[in-house]
């Protein structure tokens, strides 16, 4: 279990971290979410021990993780721009992580065929995709107790999000481990997330399961005979949005609940709809006044 308690990190003026506490548990997939520049990254490579925070602690099964050489070697950072040099292959690069962990080469070789993949081709030659892919394969292969992504999805093609979708499935099976993936994308991680952790204003605003979150909150299609404004329609909701006689609403509300609060207006239909991920933090967002 990672216990992040009140961290804190500025560079120079900038303050970007400040005060985030997170409880990751052990065998589950945490997405780790928020807008471009929210910190994700800088949270992450704290966590790795990239970057030492100002103040605050990391503690990996009670343990303070920074430094510790003992804790770290149960991490694999895979960071948004990998390393590699000017004429690295996939082979080359198994050689040099052979060195630092122990890598499952079978399974490596078989994810990068899988991907149509050559070994002994520069990684520099390579899309953007396959870059991703070949690194991908690498953290797969090397199953450590901590795996963190950093934007891991980004530009990858749906085909291939599934297989590493899989893939992370079995290896949190196969091995308990704790899978943390960031992405400024909430219809990328949704799929794959057993809890979320949103990064924002500097800190965690919401955090917790993802399923549970999701069943506390309801959208709702409403049409009424005739057109109606947001200050005529009770403030029973989280965000509103009306195109005339059809209103679709966000709220925590249950169906029988809406029906009551509104059955002033005569209503001609409500129709309950399903809520992503996405719609969940807009909802988080709005009523938190995080988008003023
Ligand atoms: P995210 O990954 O959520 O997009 P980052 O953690 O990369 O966000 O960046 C958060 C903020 O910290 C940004 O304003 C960025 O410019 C700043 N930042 C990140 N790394 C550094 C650094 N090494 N030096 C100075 N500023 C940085
Ligand atoms: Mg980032």
């Amino acid at each position: 279990m990672i216990e992040i308690d009140k961290l804190c990190k500025s560079f120079g003026e900038k303050v970007v971290l400040n005060n985030v506490d997170l409880k990751i548990d052990d065998g589950k997939v945490l997405g780790l979410v928020g807008i471009n520049g929210a910190g994700k990254s800088t949270l992450l490579r704290i966590l790795c021990g990239v970057y030492k925070s100002d103040s605050g602690s990391i503690l990996v099964d009670g343990k303070e993780s920074y430094d510790n050489e003992e804790v770290k070697k149960d991490f694999f950072f895979l960071p948004d721009d990998p390393y590699y040099d000017f004429n690295s292959t996939p082979n080359s690069i198994l050689k040099l992580y052979e060195a630092l962990y122990k890598v499952d080469r079978d399974k490596y070789f078989e994810l990068l065929e899988h991907f149509k993949i050559n070994p002994k081709l520069k990684i520099n030659k390579f899309s953007k995709g396959m870059k991703r892919q070949t690194f991908i394969s690498l953290a797969l292969a090397i199953h450590p107790k901590y795996l963190v992504l950093d934007e891991a999805f980004d530009g990858l093609d749906p085909l291939a999000r599934l297989k590493f979708k899989r893939e992370l499935i079995d290896i949190i099976e196969d091995y308990n481990s704790t899978v943390i993936i960031s992405s400024h994308s909430l219809r990328e991680l949704e799929d794959i997330c057993d809890s979320f952790a949103l990064l924002d204003k500097n800190h965690i605003v919401s955090s917790g399961n993802l399923s549970e979150a999701l069943e506390e909150i309801h959208k709702y299609q409403i049409a009424f005979p005739e057109a109606i404004t947001k200050e005529a329609f009770p403030r029973i909701y989280k965000s509103f949005s009306s195109d005339g006689r059809v209103v679709k609403i966000t709220t925590s509300l249950k169906y029988e609940e809406v029906e009551e609060k509104i059955k002033d207006l005569n209503p001609i239909f409500i129709d309950e709809l399903s809520v992503d991920f996405e719609e969940m933090f807009e909802a988080v967002v709005e009523e938190g006044g995080y988008l003023a």
